[in-house]
């Protein structure tokens, strides 16, 4: 059993996203992943994106942190 949190925040200001993201890399040290490698693995993961859908254009990644134990 584990505890798990799911959010998606969108900010207005860059500054906030980057002090969310950061903070989530932090504790994403002491996150797992969870049947990594198997079919039905749930990899634990932070994403960093510009959003543009009130533009009607997609979104952009600009970077994704992921809880694996090995190096895939
Ligand atoms: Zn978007």
């Amino acid at each position: 059993m584990k505890y798990r949190v799911r959010l998606d925040l969108s900010f207005d200001a860059e500054a906030d996203a980057q002090s969310l993201m950061n903070y989530a890399k932090v504790l994403a040290s002491k996150a797992v992943s969870l049947n990594e490698g198997t079919a039905n693995e749930e990899i634990s993961f932070c994403d960093l994106e510009i959003c543009r859908h009130d533009e009607g254009l997609p979104c952009e990644k600009l970077e994704r942190v992921e809880v694996r134990k090995a190096a895939l």
